[in-house]
């Protein structure tokens, strides 16, 4: 390891579709899977940047490349008539607008807002629904800054897609930070905001901090941790390093902890390579001098990190770093999932697998963890109850609190990938906290949390300290 390695500042430049054909490594690839990006990229959002292009891809792997398939379509992501009909489009060179009418269709036909979100999760203040805000978990409240609804470069596999290719009405903006905070004030309950997009990273650090400085101010004590989910430090580092506003960001981060509030960056990391750059890991080092901690989290991704090899080599390597294995997901089931997808039996054998590989430093990881409407559902591995093959499945985090740590039974199914393909185990007729989600959504809410706010603790909190 060179004991001391010089980072040129770079800027940032994107491609999107229009601009496939000035991508030099492209040329690597053979006529054939350039067309498939070509006809892929009209349906599903594509956009790399220079940094992964130039240091995270490696392309003498060529397509089988797990950075090159995180970020540049595949041909089977498309139903094969899909891509039949859009590809003969794109080799008669089609007008674009055939094109884009064609892939519009396509995406309609694909499933984007998965787990209910949009039925369940929209908080109001004072009657007026809050479009920007998610309040799901009791303890936590996820806000979606409109300016953050983008990202350094796109994951093939993401279940955000139709925010990105501007079907409007299915994007989840908010209008401004003073909503959040009015609802805040209103909500004790509350002790954790979470901010998340897209990344919220992708935004000036002038304009971040006019969300987040409103919450460091008096009546919000009862917020003690806010966090930012961002894939930044794997997809463009810089931001933290060499950015214009580089150090204006990690002031900001330190204003946060000033303000004696936890400040966490979620970090999506989905390979070790991506922590394996001189810059990521400069990036990593300032972060953490700023107080903020940085917590890992993935979903498992076939052809991408579908090995317990692979896992157990990142979660070490980010211990090392000083960071934390928070939680690897299950790929939800959202459009182009079944090239992606996993079992969850198989999930669960990644992850344990991995698990056994690491030290108790890192088993502070969590999952497989599927993000599901009634919530986060931990797959905690097959066992046997009585001569029955069952899941064992535990709620990391419910829409019910009092659902959260229980263990229930699901009979063992070796392809299901979601909650919703699994079924009672032993004789029951019904999971659980399946009687209350239904009341939950013929309602449209959850119980009024702030009603029984759980009894907290006002902690002594020292400012400024001085010694001798
Ligand atoms: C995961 C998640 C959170 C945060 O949960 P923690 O257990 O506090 O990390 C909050 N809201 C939603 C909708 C989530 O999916």
């Amino acid at each position: 390891m060179p004991a001391s390695t010089r980072i040129a500042a770079l800027d940032f430049r994107a491609y999107q579709r229009k601009d496939l054909d000035s991508i030099p490594e492209l040329r690597r690839l053979s006529p054939g899977e350039l067309e498939a990006i070509k006809v892929v990229s009209a349906v599903l959002p594509f956009r790399v940047n220079n940094y992964v292009v130039e240091q995270l891809i490696r392309w003498e792997r060529g397509v089988e490349d797990p950075l090159f398939v995180l970020t540049f379509p595949q041909r089977d992501m498309l139903a094969p008539e899909d891509f039949g009909r859009l590809a003969d489009l794109v080799r008669k060179g089609a007008p674009e607008a055939q094109i884009q009418a064609l892939a519009r269709e396509i995406q309609l036909g694909m499933n984007p807002h998965p787990a209910g979100q949009m039925e369940l999760n929209v908080p109001t203040v004072d009657g007026e629904p809050l479009p920007g805000v998610q309040h799901k978990y009791r303890e936590t409240v996820l806000f979606f800054p409109s300016q953050g609804q983008t990202c350094h470069a796109y994951c093939t596999y993401c279940f955000r897609w139709p925010q990105f290719v501007g079907l409007d009405e299915l994007k989840f903006a908010s209008r401004e930070a003073e909503t959040l905070v009015a609802y805040l004030k209103a909500h004790k309950e509350v002790s954790s905001v979470l901010f998340t997009g897209g990344d919220p990273l992708i935004m000036k650090t002038s304009v971040l901090r006019r969300y987040i400085e409103p919450l460091l101010s008096p009546g919000l004590e009862h917020i003690t941790s806010i966090r930012v989910g961002t894939k930044a430090p794997a997809y463009w580092p810089y931001r933290f390093v060499t950015d214009a506003d580089a150090d204006d960001l990690l002031r900001l981060f330190e204003d946060v902890r000033s303000a004696r509030k936890a400040f966490a960056l979620m970090a999506h990391f989905s390979h070790p390579r991506e922590l394996e750059t001189p810059v990521a890991q400069a990036a990593l080092r300032r972060i953490q001098s700023t107080g903020a901690v940085v917590r890992c989290q993935a979903p498992l991704i076939r052809r991408v990190n579908d090995k317990a090899q692979i896992w157990a080599d990142m979660w070490r390597l980010q211990v090392q770093l000083g960071t934390v294995p928070y939680y690897m997901f299950v790929e939800r089931d959202t459009g182009p999932k079944n090239y992606f997808e996993v079992p969850l039996a198989r999930a669960a054998e990644i992850f344990h697998e991995a698990y056994s590989m690491v030290s108790g430093l890192a088993r502070t990881v969590r999952g497989p963890s599927m993000s599901a409407t009634p919530g986060k559902v931990k797959v905690v591995g097959a066992a046997e109850v009585r001569g029955e093959k069952v899941f064992i499945l535990v709620f990391e985090q419910g829409r019910d609190p009092s659902w959260v740590g229980r263990p229930f039974f699901a009979q063992y199914d070796a392809e299901a990938t979601w909650l919703d393909q699994l079924r009672p185990a032993c004789g029951e007729r019904e999971f659980f906290f399946e009687a209350e989600m239904r009341a939950m959504q013929s309602a449209g809410r959850h119980r009024p949390w702030g009603e029984d706010v759980p009894p907290r603790r006002t902690p002594v909190l020292f400012g400024h300290v001085e010694w001798d």
